[in-house]
C-alpha cells in the first residue's frame, strides 16, 4: 500500500482544494529545510509532504491517487510507468513516482552541505506532447538556457584551468571548523570557508571567457528521442546537462518531464486505448462493419447482430505499442437514436414497433416483470 497522502497532509478525504492548499502551507512553513539544517527526519517530512500535495491539488492525479488506493490490484501509480527504466538510452525514461524521488529528492541535497565539490543544480522543463506524438515516440529539439562549465578553464575559473592553487586557510576542503560555546557546552561546528568562499582553492588569474566564475550563462539545444508510451508525468534524465557547480564539481542534471495532451479521439490508460463509437440503430441491430481508429491507420471491426448500446469490445494488441510491451484496444459502441425524424420514417418505426415481440427485447421484458412483481400488476394496461 501506498503512503496516504491524506494522511500525510491531515486532511480528510473529502477535502477541498482549499482545505489543502491550507493545509499544505501551514505544513511546509513548518517543515522547510532552511529551519531544520541537517535534520534528516524533517527533510524526509518536507518531501512527503511536496509529494502528497502535488497528487492532491491535482484533481486528475487525485482522483488516479484515489482509484488505486481503492484497488491496489491495478498495480502501480500511473499504471505501473516506472517500469519504463532502460527506456531512452542513458538518459532513461521514468514514471511518476519516480520523477518524485528525483526532483524533491533534491532538496536536501541542494542545501551546501560541507562538501568541497557540490554537483550543481539540476534543471526541470517542461514538454508538450500531442497525444500521437506521445503515444507514437518522437525526436524533439529542446533549447533552454544553463550555465554551462566554462570549456577554457574546465569550469575552474582560473586562466587555462590552471592559474590557481590551494587555498591555506582551508587546505583545499573549502570549510574551516569554529568552536562555540553557550554555557557550559562547547560545540564544534563546520563551516565555509571565508577567504576562498568554500571553493577550496584561490584564483591567481582569472579565466577571460567566464570571467573567472567558471561557468557560461548559454542557450543550449539538444535533441531527445521520446520513446513510443510516454505519458503525462514520463521523463528523461539527461546527465550533466543542468546548471554548472559553482566550485568545479559535476554539472547537474536535464530532466525533461513529459505533459501529454489530450485527444478527441482517444483516452488511454497506460498503454491501452479507448474510444466510442457511434454507430446507427441499423447496424447495432443488424451487425456490420464499423471505422476504428488506430494510432497509425483505421480499421474494420465487425460488430454482431443485437448489439446494445454501451457495449465494450477489445482487440488485444491494437493499443500503444512501445518496446515494453502493447496495449489494447477497447471500443464502446453508442447507439445514437436518429432525431427530426419524419412523416415516413415514424410511420415505418411504428410499423417496426407493432411487430417486434417483447421476446426480443429482455431487458424491456425483465423491467416489465420486475414492476409487476412489486405492485401485482401489468405497467403498461391501466
Ligand atoms: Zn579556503
Ligand atoms: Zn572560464
Amino acid at each position: 500500500m501506498a503512503k496516504d497522502y491524506y494522511e500525510i497532509l491531515g486532511v480528510s478525504k473529502n477535502a477541498t482544494q482549499d482545505d489543502i492548499k491550507k493545509a499544505y502551507r501551514t505544513l511546509v512553513k513548518k517543515y522547510h529545510p532552511d529551519l531544520h539544517p541537517n535534520d534528516k527526519e524533517a527533510a524526509e517530512k518536507f518531501k512527503e509532504i511536496n509529494e502528497a500535495n502535488e497528487v492532491l491539488s491535482d484533481e486528475k492525479k487525485r482522483k488516479e491517487y484515489d482509484f488505486r488506493q481503492q484497488h491496489p490490484e491495478t498495480g502501480g501509480f500511473n499504471g505501473g510507468a516506472s517500469g519504463f527504466e532502460g527506456f531512452g538510452g542513458a538518459g532513461g525514461f521514468g514514471g511518476f513516482e519516480d520523477i518524485f524521488g528525483d526532483i524533491f529528492g533534491g532538496f536536501g541535497g541542494r542545501r551546501q552541505s560541507a562538501q568541497t565539490k557540490s554537483k550543481g543544480d539540476d534543471i526541470t522543463l517542461e514538454l508538450s506532447l500531442s497525444f500521437l506524438d506521445a503515444a507514437k515516440g518522437c525526436r524533439r529539439e529542446v533549447i533552454y538556457a544553463r550555465n554551462e562549465p566554462c570549456a577554457a578553464c574546465k569550469g575552474t575559473g582560473a586562466k587555462n584551468g590552471t592559474a590557481y592553487k590551494t587555498c591555506e586557510k582551508c587546505g583545499g576542503t573549502g570549510q574551516v571548523q569554529y568552536t562555540t560555546s553557550s554555557g557550559f557546552f562547547r560545540s564544534v561546528s563546520v563551516r565555509p570557508c571565508d577567504e576562498c568562499k568554500g571553493t577550496g582553492k584561490k584564483i591567481l588569474e582569472s579565466c577571460s571567457e567566464c570571467s573567472g566564475k567558471g561557468y557560461n550563462r548559454v542557450k543550449t539545444k539538444i535533441v531527445v528521442d521520446i520513446p513510443a508510451g510516454a505519458d503525462t508525468g514520463s521523463y528523461i534524465r539527461k546527465a550533466g546537462f543542468g546548471e554548472a557547480s559553482k566550485n568545479g564539481g559535476a554539472a547537474g542534471d536535464l530532466i525533461i518531464v513529459m505533459k501529454v495532451e489530450p485527444s478527441r479521439i482517444f483516452k488511454r490508460k497506460q498503454f491501452d486505448l479507448y474510444i466510442e463509437v457511434p454507430v446507427s440503430f441499423k447496424t447495432a441491430a443488424l451487425g456490420g462493419k464499423i471505422k476504428v481508429p488506430l494510432i497509425d491507420e483505421t480499421m474494420d471491426y465487425t460488430i454482431p447482430e443485437g448489439t446494445q448500446s454501451g457495449k465494450i469490445f477489445f482487440v488485444f494488441f491494437k493499443g500503444i505499442k512501445t518496446s515494453r510491451g502493447t496495449g489494447d484496444l477497447y471500443i464502446t459502441v453508442l447507439v445514437e437514436v436518429p432525431t427530426r425524424l419524419s412523416r415516413e420514417q415514424k410511420k415505418l418505426l411504428e410499423n417496426l414497433d407493432e411487430i417486434t415481440d417483447m421476446k426480443q427485447c429482455p431487458s424491456m421484458k425483465q423491467y416489465k416483470d420486475n414492476i409487476e412483481t412489486m405492485y401485482g400488476k401489468n405497467p403498461y394496461s391501466n
